[in-house]
């Protein structure tokens, strides 16, 4: 059972620059990361903007080299990939913006958009077949009548529209793996459920993993359905489960909160929910993060050691938690 990718103490670090004068200071995007993805499985990556989600998900793609740390793609390091195991690993591994205006070229048809990739990669051999295959890929995100979509520019869109082009592009090359940062954030509302619907019926339909970064604890609840959450924290992971238990019954005090935070229509429920009340609203200046366990200076239950020694993510039953409360 060789996971389909694997992340083995992976951390990105960045410099941030504070003041002309001032040296630059470092900020551990990602620090000391491990996580495997697994074929045909849904991973919500949760938390608050900042906390390294997104740098995970370029990892992952290809798109951000990690500083230290190794990744395996089916079982052999990245860095000992031959040339067509490495194209086969980029080719295998697509990204879902969350801003799908940007992510389209604004002055090519959305049939030029989707047909160069298909050309370049050997997929369709002219651009008659190309426009053939762009019909059945905007078909398979249901864009119905799609000959009327081919020849429209990225604006003449809706924002719904353009994401499920985004998921028709990202298709297109057969990957093993999506990465979709926060797909559903620019959508209107009344839109979001039928693209959550729509990639994880792709998901069950071609087999393909999903790694659907969010801020958003319901739509990651509704897409993930039975996979797993990871949820970070200042770029560490703090918790790791499958999504319904460990939202029924989240153990860090982090996802405590995050839970506590989404607002409950139904009053009965709104006071059975165990609330929990951050002693800071605020997310520490990341190029000085805590000594100790990150949290612990907006954590209720800090406890002493909490301040000096690091919680490392442990196995607790079904889950894994960086939380001395645990141990
Ligand atoms: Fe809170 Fe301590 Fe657990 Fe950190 S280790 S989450 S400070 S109880």
């Amino acid at each position: 059972n060789t996971p389909l990718l694997k992340l083995e103490n992976v951390s990105v670090y960045f410099e941030k620059r504070v003041g002309l004068f001032k040296p630059p200071s470092l900020v551990g995007a990602l620090v000391d990361v491990s996580l495997e993805v697994n074929k045909g499985e849904i991973i919500a990556v949760v938390g608050e903007s900042g906390c390294g989600k997104t740098t995970l998900g370029k990892v992952i793609t290809g798109l951000q080299h990690p500083n230290n740390g190794k990744l395996y793609y089916q079982g052999i390091e990245l860095n000992r990939l031959d040339k067509k195991r490495r194209n086969e690993y980029r080719e295998s591994i697509q990204m879902v913006q969350q801003d799908s205006f940007a992510a389209l070229n604004p002055k090519r048809t959305i049939f030029q958009s989707m047909a160069d990739p298909l050309i370049e990669k050997g997929i369709v051999k002219n651009r008659t077949e190309a426009k053939h295959k762009v019909m059945e890929l905007l078909e398979r995100v249901e864009l119905s009548a799609p000959e009327q979509y081919l020849e429209k520019y990225p604006h003449q869109l809706s924002g719904g529209q353009r994401q499920r082009i985004l998921l028709a592009r990202a298709i297109s090359l057969n990957p093993k793996i999506i990465v979709a940062d926060e797909p559903v954030s620019m959508v209107d509302v009344s839109l979001r459920v039928s693209i959550l619907n729509l990639m994880a019926r792709l998901n069950r339909e071609m087999g393909v993993s999903f790694i659907y970064i969010t801020h958003d604890l319901s739509t990651a609840r509704y897409i993930a359905q039975n996979g797993r959450i990871v949820v970070m924290y200042l770029g560490k992971i703090v918790e790791v489960g499958n999504v319904q238990e460990a939202i029924g019954d989240p153990k860090h005090p982090y996802l405590q909160a995050l839970i506590s935070a989404v607002p409950v229509p139904n009053p009965k429920l709104a006071r059975e929910k165990k609330m929990l009340a951050l002693k800071s609203i605020d997310l520490p200046d990341p190029t000085k993060p805590p000594k100790g366990c990150r949290f612990h200076p907006r954590c209720p239950y800090a406890m002493e050691k909490c301040a000096d020694y690091e919680p490392e993510l442990k196995k607790r039953g079904n889950r894994y938690v960086a939380c001395h409360l645990y141990s």
